[in-house]
């Protein structure tokens, strides 16, 4: 779909074109044939729809302003008034956000502009999806990983026990440590959603923090909950493993939280 007006397709290279230029196509003579069907009779809810649709399209990227008010209210063939609620109502589904002063902005990323996911998660924000997504990971690795899968396991907890305690190579090691869970539990769509979350850990937010959060201290116990975890996969223990799994990223986001309030 096209922007509300005639305007040339967005240019997605740069994140929307600069806050404040002109939305040219709305002030156009015969802006909106064939896009927008002026119809007075359908109200806010109509209206509401057209530009949630233009959004979702693509058509307004993430961050960029929307035409004015009254822009809108002379494409739509609508009062001001009913502009207003139909962007209300965009804001109360957080599509858009409005300031006062400056316009409405699009706050809605599509598929893809979230290969940028990874610069808006912050570090207790994926600790947050870890804790949803990987107790039941390691209770299905426990139940599916292979004699293979378990001398893997070993040899990564043996590394990171031998390893350095530098914050930037246990990273790695704990990384490659909860891949192989996560491979273990011989689930496709499991590991490909692990890989996910390991990208995200490898971005800036997180480097920023870590040589902060990883003490050598920490590295240590770390390191024996890692053991502990490995032990009760290989002995089939579902239950500890859960337990054990749960308490590491339960620390791991006090030593965030505890980090983030210095
Ligand atoms: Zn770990």
């Amino acid at each position: 779909m096209a922007k509300i007006g005639a305007r040339a397709p967005a240019d997605r290279s740069g994140g929307g074109r600069p806050a404040g230029a002109p939305a040219a196509g709305l002030l156009a003579p015969r802006p909106m044939e064939g896009r927008i069907v002026p119809d007075p009779g359908r109200g806010s809810a109509w209206i509401t729809a057209q530009i949630r649709q233009a959004i979702v399209d693509g058509a307004y990227g993430h961050g960029e302003k929307l035409p004015a008010e009254r822009q809108l209210a002379e494409a739509f063939g609508a009062s001001r008034t009913t502009v207003r609620i139909a962007l209300g109502q965009l804001e109360e589904e957080r599509l858009v956000t409005r300031r006062v002063g400056s316009g409405t902005f699009v706050n809605y990323r599509s598929r893809g502009e979230t290969e940028d996911i990874a610069e808006v998660t912050s570090p207790i924000e994926l600790i947050e999806v870890r804790l949803g997504v990987e107790p039941h990971m390691v209770r299905l690795a426990v139940l599916n990983s292979t004699a293979r899968d378990i001398d893997r396991l070993q040899e990564a907890v043996e590394r990171m026990e031998r390893g350095s305690t530098d914050p930037e190579s246990f990273t790695q090691l704990d990384e490659q440590f909860h891949m192989l869970i996560a491979e273990s539990t011989h689930n496709p769509l499991m590991v490909w959603i692990y890989r996910e979350i390991n990208d995200v850990r490898c971005h800036a937010q997180w480097a920023a923090m870590k040589d902060k959060v990883l003490t050598s201290e920490r590295i240590a116990e770390y390191n024996t909950q890692h053991r502990n975890l490995f032990e009760t996969i290989r002995s089939r223990d579902v239950e500890g493993a859960v337990a054990i799994v749960t308490n590491h990223l339960h620390y791991a986001r006090r030593q965030l939280l505890g980090a983030g309030s210095e």
